[in-house]
């Protein structure tokens, strides 16, 4: 029997400058490129349609079907995103712990907003983490354990993060000798030194996220050390080492933008690309957001980030550089959160479960404290919150383009305060379509 198709609500059919189209679904995340005028010409013929014929013998139909482009002209994508939520976010086999080792950070990043506090995470916490691990892999039935360092700067505790992977590595390889363990970080890139960087990537501590703002003249304004002095060669030559390396690992190269760095990103994007270039590397850039420190210098509104980001793409597009905001960030579940997913828990350097990393000493943000057991009592009230009110309950997000990338989960920490997200639906749809455009 025939079956009819639709065009699916998720489907972006972009129109480039040279006449070529492509397409990309956010509910599967494809991304196809029509280029030769008889492909582009029988793409538009079957668009210009209400209702699509199945045909299998048809290589455009069916592979906009596979790719979910086009869907059945029966198909209620509310429950393909629905289902999409559950499988992405809430069935997660990975057990997602993040650890805030420090309060302290050997730098003076201008656009800062964390309080510098002399206060560590101590050994008995760490055990107690590996206890908590223990548990929830008896519990849950997890199959892969994954650990990111974060601060203040994780590499202040450099030691600590050392006795503390050895002593999980052992407690995994012993008692659940099934379970894959990787860890990574965000650090500023300064320790990460030839001796660490071997250390840790030898314990599997392979994903880092590094924040260089440009080249020297802007990244050492914005990123100075705590003394004022400059960083800038000292990461990249950790970086340079990296690369020199045959070892397993992962960097989201990042910048934090303003006019000023943006500036010199041309420059910095050509230096990456003649000595850093390296498929281990992706390039991350966001905007400098208000983060409460009186030192920020000027930010950008929402519409010059995005002609900024775009530029941005452009760039990495002529010196051949991997982008993650386009190919990480256009994947189905790829913006949601981590402080919104039940697998996923914060301990600070207190041992108090959190859920977002950014707001470390709000009340609304502390589930409960670890006991030397592993065990946390969860304010269960407090975790509903972050992790099930979800995007049903919005109007806007029920009609984004968007929603299978975030599913309204943006930022829950906005949504708790603001009641929905202040996300400007055409702003969102241009920002896809321009980068995809730019970058394809
Ligand atoms: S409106 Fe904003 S928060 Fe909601 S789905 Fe779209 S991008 Fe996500
Ligand atoms: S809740 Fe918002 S501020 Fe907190 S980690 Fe998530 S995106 Fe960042």
């Amino acid at each position: 029997m025939s079956k009819k198709l639709k065009r699916s609500r998720y489907a972006f059919f972009i129109n480039k400058d040279d006449g070529s189209v492509i397409a990309y679904s956010s509910l599967s995340g494809a991304i196809i490129a029509f280029r030769e005028i008889t492909y582009i010409d029988r793409l538009n013929q079957l668009l210009s349609q209400p209702e699509i014929e199945f045909d299998e013998k048809n290589d455009i139909i069916s592979v906009l079907y596979n790719k979910k482009l086009f869907v059945d002209v029966d198909a209620d994508e509310d429950l393909l995103v629905r289902c999409l939520y559950e499988e992405g976010v809430i069935r997660n086999s990975t057990l997602d712990i993040m650890l805030i080792v420090t309060r302290q950070c050997n730098f003076r990043c201008v656009y800062c907003g964390q309080p510098h506090l002399d206060r560590k995470m101590e050994k008995e916490t760490y055990d107690s983490v590996i206890a908590f691990v223990r548990n929830q892999l008896l519990l849950r039935g997890y199959s892969n354990v994954r650990v990111t360092f974060f601060g203040g700067e994780p590499l202040v505790e450099y030691n600590n993060i050392i006795w503390f992977l050895e002593k999980l590595k052992s407690m995994l390889d012993t008692d659940f000798p099934g379970i894959h363990m990787e860890s990574g970080m965000s650090t500023n890139g300064y320790l990460l030194t030839p001796n660490h960087f071997d250390k840790l990537v030898s314990l599997n501590c392979s994903f880092y996220q590094i924040s260089v703002d440009g080249m020297s003249y802007t990244h050492d304004k914005t990123r100075p050390l705590v003394g004022g002095q400059p960083t800038w060669q000292t990461i990249i030559n950790n970086l340079s080492y990296m690369v020199t390396t045959t070892a397993l690992f992962k960097v989201a190269l990042r910048t934090n933008f303003n006019f000023d760095v943006a500036d010199s990103l041309q420059e910095f994007y050509k230096y990456v690309s003649e000595k850093l270039n390296d498929k281990r590397i992706g390039i991350y850039f966001e905007t400098i957001k208000d983060q409460g420190n009186s030192e920020t210098p000027q930010l950008l509104g929402e519409i010059e980030s995005l002609f900024i980001n775009v530029e941005i793409v452009g760039m990495l597009k002529e010196y051949a550089l991997s982008c993650n905001n386009v190919t990480s960030r256009s994947l189905p579940c790829s913006r949601v959160c981590y402080a919104s997913k039940p697998n996923y828990f914060v301990f600070d350097d207190q041992g108090y479960l959190l859920k977002c990393s950014f707001d470390l000493d709000n009340e609304t943000n502390n589930l409960g404290r670890i006991e030397d057991d592993g065990t946390v009592e969860i304010n269960e009230s407090l975790y509903s919150k972050w992790v099930y009110s979800d995007y049903l309950s919005s109007n806007k997000c029920k009609k984004c383009s968007a929603l299978p990338l975030c599913f309204g989960k943006r930022c829950p920490k906005a949504r708790m305060a603001y009641g929905e997200m202040d996300c400007d639906l055409d702003v969102v749809k241009c920002e896809i379509e321009e980068m995809i455009k730019k970058y394809y």
